[in-house]
């Protein structure tokens, strides 16, 4: 897979390059990390990408021009556009493993107020958003769908295993976790964990999991009995 990033803040994606696991992915061209800085495309003499808003409202947009040319530098037959945008689809595990069977991702981030609503309206395909709330710029959505895409993706992570018991892979959230001591300031572990027993820690796993699930979001269990009926 390859992934391009398109931004006024190219830098503020050094770190994904060196971060643990998907660092290591890139180096070992797991997927292709390809970022495009928005303002080199712009034809203004001072590399300008922002305006005035029409209408009179405060604040400033990024113009249709770089970003319109910047998209079309990458752009194949393969590609998805998606704009990260407090205005889309909230982001999810089920659409982290749709876009991971992607070839192509395209990832146009906003500033300021946004972009020219006519870029979203006729080169982009969705519009993703990490959550209703609203963030200065696409650069940190971006990343987090940079994350959880390609930790899902075959060889990413160390343990293929380790993804699949995660939270929300299978609807539930995950269970407990214990390290040593066994017991601190009269904390115990659950006594089965030590039992050798695999069938019935598996089963107090699975128990344990349903009870995060219906505690912690009841909205999530709610699906999760669901499906359970459906079968
Ligand atoms: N004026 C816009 C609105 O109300 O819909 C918000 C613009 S926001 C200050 C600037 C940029 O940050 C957006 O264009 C988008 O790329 C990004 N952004 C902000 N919140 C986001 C979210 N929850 N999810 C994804 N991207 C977000």
């Amino acid at each position: 897979m390859r992934i391009d990033v398109l931004t006024i803040f190219p830098n503020s994606f050094n770190f994904l390059y060196e971060y643990g696991v998907i660092g290591k992915a890139i180096k070992n061209n797991l997927f292709e990390l390809n970022i495009v800085d928005i303002r080199t495309f712009s034809t203004d003499k001072n590399k300008k990408v922002d305006d005035e808003v029409y209408g009179g409202q405060a604040g400033m947009l990024m113009t249709m021009q770089p970003v319109v040319d910047a998209i079309n530098s990458v752009k194949t037959d393969d590609s998805l556009i998606i704009f990260l945008s407090p205005q889309g689809k909230v982001f999810n595990h089920d659409t982290a493993m749709n876009l991971g069977a992607k070839k192509h991702l395209i990832l146009l981030c906003g500033h300021y107020e946004g972009i020219d609503s006519r870029v979203i309206n006729n080169y982009v395909d969705m519009e993703l958003s990490i959550g209703d709330y609203v963030l200065t710029g696409g650069e940190i959505p971006a990343m987090v769908v940079i994350d959880s895409v390609t930790r899902l993706m075959d060889n990413v992570l160390g343990n293929e295993e380790s993804a699949k018991s995660d939270s929300h892979f299978n609807i539930l959230l995950q269970h407990d976790h214990f390290t040593r001591p066994r017991e601190y300031e009269g904390h115990k572990v659950p006594e089965v964990l030590f039992s050798g027993n695999h069938a019935k820690i598996k089963q107090w796993q699975l128990q344990n999991s349903i009870e995060n699930t219906k505690r912690k979001r009841p909205d999530l269990y709610e699906k999760y009995i669901n499906n359970i009926r459906k079968d």
